[in-house]
């Protein structure tokens, strides 16, 4: 028999800080549970949200089914071999918590991640990525349960299609599969750093006072940079950036480029891709409100809630956002977060 909680805020877990009521409510800490959960869903047709820290979600005020939060816990090596080691986590544990415990060991890779809210079982959902790494490129597989089959699987990084801000999990196969595991590819070697953007070049220079830079001096910039720009959840109510950066073509790049010479785009693949944040500061956005809810000051990216704001009032002010960033610049901008239900 499943423990459910029944009227179960969600005001504590979304850092939009919106307030939201499940009809259902139970905290997953087992395979076994997990398994029962899915199938007591099925069998009485309910809706099923699996939460991790609720950091990419925007919530309406009514959730009906059920709300499981992934709460199972565990960090192991499964695999060493010189200086490469396999890391097996559990879903429920926290993102950032995870990227400490690593670096404490000396097990290098996730430094670039650091401080990315939420957990590690939602981490390969939008292939988090931040500095110049995603979550891809130190992904060995990834541990699902199977909702339609109701096996577990081990995905490998191919099978989960990771691209920019996506995968398999979030637009080929939405709710088919929940992560249970991920299991990363790390290193011992300290040699191996991703430097390529130039704040966290400039920072970890400026940390390692002319000694060799470290992967804990690359961590400690990435902190510092991140605390310096974006706006902490607990205190703010936000899901970090609120549109993808728009890929377009060089033909369309060369373009804005020649209307807008300040226009920041980086060559990404065949084509360019926008800074999201420039076209929306670009349109006098940025620290603008609208009702209980804005665009932050230092991150035009970054939409928040001044303190009542709801999913309705976001909608409008992202709206209006897109429209504007499309009427000046001709690119239409996509949103990164999961509206739910
Ligand atoms: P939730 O918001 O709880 O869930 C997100 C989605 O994943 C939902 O669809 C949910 O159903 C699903 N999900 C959750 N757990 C599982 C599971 N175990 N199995 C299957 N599905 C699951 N993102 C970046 O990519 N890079 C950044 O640098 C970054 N910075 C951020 C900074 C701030 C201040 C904030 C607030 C957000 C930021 N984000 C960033 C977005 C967010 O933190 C990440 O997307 C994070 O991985 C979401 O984790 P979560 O546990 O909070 O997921
Ligand atoms: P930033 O460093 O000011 O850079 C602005 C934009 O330019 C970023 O979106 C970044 O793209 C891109 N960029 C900068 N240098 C680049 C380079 N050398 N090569 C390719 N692209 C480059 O961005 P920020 O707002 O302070 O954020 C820092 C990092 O944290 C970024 O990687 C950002 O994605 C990540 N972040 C993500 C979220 C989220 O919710 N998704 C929230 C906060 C921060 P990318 O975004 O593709 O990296």
């Amino acid at each position: 028999m499943l423990k459910l909680q029944k009227n179960y805020s969600l005001n504590d877990l979304n850092t939009f800080g919106f307030d939201a009521l499940a009809e259902s409510f139970i905290e997953i800490d087992s395979r076994d549970l997990l398994v029962e959960v899915v199938e007591y869903c099925q069998s009485n047709n309910l809706p099923l949200l699996i939460l991790g820290g609720g950091s990419n979600l925007i919530l309406s005020d009514q959730i009906s089914g059920l709300v499981a939060r992934m709460l199972n816990k565990g960090i192991e090596i499964i695999s060493q071999q010189g200086d490469q080691l396999q890391l097996k986590v559990a879903a429920g544990e926290g993102w950032h918590d995870t990227v400490v415990y690593a670096m404490s060991q000396g097990y290098f890779g996730l430094e670039n991640l650091a401080l990315i809210p939420g957990t590690v079982g939602a981490a390969p959902m939008q292939n988090i990525g931040a500095y110049g790494v995603e979550l891809k490129d130190r992904v060995a597989w990834v541990e699902v349960l199977d909702t339609q089959t109701h096996q577990f699987l081990s995905l490998s990084s191919l099978d989960c299609q990771f691209s920019y801000r996506d995968s398999l999990f979030k637009s080929v196969e939405p709710g088919r599969y929940i992560i249970t595991d991920v299991v990363f590819n790390l290193t011992r070697d300290a040699t191996q750093l991703n430097l390529e953007y130039l704040a966290l070049k400039d920072t970890c220079e400026a940390l390692a006072k002319g000694s060799s830079i470290t992967p804990y001096h690359v961590f400690d910039a990435v902190c510092q940079l991140r605390r310096q720009k974006l706006p902490d959840p607990a205190i703010i109510g936000n899901v970090g950036s609120f549109f993808k950066n728009p890929r377009v073509s060089v033909v369309e790049y060369e373009r804005l480029k020649a209307e807008f010479p300040a226009l920041v785009g980086f060559a990404d693949g065949e084509g360019y891709k926008l800074a999201a944040g420039w076209l929306i500061e670009a349109c006098g956005w940025k620290g603008k409100q609208l009702g209980a809810v804005g665009v932050y000051e230092k991150q035009a990216l970054v939409l928040v809630n001044h303190g009542k704001g709801d999913r309705r009032q976001i909608e409008t002010l992202a709206e209006q956002i897109r429209e504007s960033v499309q009427q000046r610049f001709g690119v239409l901008l996509e949103v990164e977060p999961r509206f739910y239900p």
